[in-house]
C-alpha cells in the first residue's frame, strides 16, 4: 500500500490562515457576488466547503481555473454537475485570459437581482460588488489582473483613508475587491491532501515528496496511461508497478548518479515538476461525484 496516509494527515494551519479568514470573513459582508475559484484539476479539494455557510444567500459564481493544464472531458463533466446542482459555473484560462469576458457577463447577470431590489426601493446607483476567493496559489491575482486590464481606475478611494477595501471600477454598475480573499484548504482526507500537493496549493514543506509522486504515478497509470507513456517516451507493461515505472522514467530521461546508479530522488523531483507545469499533459485527477441512480 504505498498511500501512506499518515502522512498526509498534519496540522496545517498557519498564523497567517487565520488573520485571512477574519479578513476575508469581513469583505465577504459587503460584497454581492463572490466568484470563488478552483483548479480546475482538483475541482473538490480545491473548494472549501465551509465557504457556502459563510456567504449564505450571496450569489457565487463557480470558477474552474487552469483549464489549459486540465482534462477538457472532465472540465466539462465538473461544469455540467455544477450546474445540474443550480451554481453558475465558467471555465478560464487566467494565464492566457480565455473566459475572462464571459465571466464579466456572468457577474452583471449574477448582480441583476440585488440591482432590481434596490432599484424598488428607488435606490439607482449603486453598483454591484464583487470579490474572488479561492484557496492559495489557485490564480486569484492573476485573475483579478486579467479582470482589470485597462480599466484601472479606483472608485471611491476617499483622501485620508488609506485603510480598509479598496475598489476598482470593472465596467458599468460592476466594482471589484481589489484584494481576493485567501480561503483555506480543508485536509479532510489523506486524498484531498495528496491533490493539493501535487497541484502546488499547498508547499513542499508539508508533504512528503516521495509518497505523493507514488501516488501520482498510481493515479496516472490508471487515469491517463496512454499520455505518461507517450510524455516519457516508455513502454508500459502489464506487470508494471508504480516502482517499475517510476524506473523506466528514470532510465528513459537519464536520470543517472555517478556509477550509472538510477537517481530515483532526482526522478521523484522531476515527476513533480512535469505534473505541476503542465509538461506532463492535461490531466485531472478527481471526477464530479457519481448522480444519484
Ligand atoms: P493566488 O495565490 O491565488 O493569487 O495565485 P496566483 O494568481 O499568484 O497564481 C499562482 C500561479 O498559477 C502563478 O504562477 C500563475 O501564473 C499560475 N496561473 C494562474 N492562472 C493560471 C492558468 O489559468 N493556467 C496556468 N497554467 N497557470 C496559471
Amino acid at each position: 500500500n504505498t498511500i501512506s496516509g499518515k502522512k498526509f494527515h498534519i496540522q496545517w494551519f498557519p498564523g497567517h490562515m487565520t488573520k485571512a479568514k477574519r479578513m476575508m470573513e469581513a469583505n465577504l459582508k459587503l460584497v454581492d457576488v463572490v466568484v470563488e475559484l478552483l483548479d480546475a484539476r482538483i475541482p473538490r479539494s480545491s473548494a472549501n466547503p465551509m465557504l457556502q455557510q459563510l456567504i449564505g444567500a450571496k450569489q457565487k459564481i463557480v470558477v474552474l481555473n487552469k483549464t489549459d493544464m486540465a482534462d477538457p472531458e472532465r472540465t466539462q463533466a465538473w461544469l455540467s454537475y455544477f450546474k445540474k446542482n443550480s451554481f453558475t459555473a465558467l471555465e478560464v484560462d487566467c494565464q492566457k485570459g480565455k473566459g475572462v469576458k464571459a465571466l464579466v457577463s456572468a457577474i452583471q447577470k449574477a448582480g441583476e437581482p440585488t440591482l432590481e431590489k434596490w432599484r424598488k426601493k428607488g435606490v439607482r446607483n449603486r453598483s454591484i460588488r464583487v470579490m474572488i476567493v479561492g484557496i492559495p496559489n489557485v490564480g486569484k491575482s492573476t485573475l483579478i489582473n486579467r479582470l482589470l486590464g485597462k480599466n484601472k481606475a479606483a472608485a471611491q478611494n476617499k483622501p485620508g483613508v488609506t485603510r480598509g477595501p479598496q475598489w476598482v471600477i470593472l465596467g458599468k454598475g460592476l466594482e471589484l475587491l481589489d484584494t481576493p480573499g485567501v480561503l483555506w484548504p480543508k485536509f479532510d482526507n489523506p486524498e484531498t491532501g495528496f491533490c493539493l500537493a501535487v497541484t502546488g496549493a499547498i508547499r513542499e514543506e508539508v508533504f512528503d515528496q516521495e509518497t505523493a509522486v507514488h501516488i501520482l504515478v498510481q493515479r496516472l497509470l490508471k487515469l491517463y496511461p496512454q499520455e505518461l507513456s507517450a510524455s516519457y517516451r516508455i513502454e508500459l507493461a502489464p506487470e508494471d508497478t508504480v516502482e517499475t515505472v517510476e524506473e523506466k522514467i528514470a532510465r528513459a530521461r537519464g536520470c543517472l548518479k555517478a556509477g550509472g546508479v538510477l537517481d530515483m530522488n532526482k526522478t521523484i523531483q522531476m515527476i513533480l515538476r512535469d505534473f505541476k507545469t503542465g509538461k506532463l499533459g492535461s490531466f485531472t485527477l478527481e471526477a464530479p461525484p457519481r448522480e444519484e441512480a
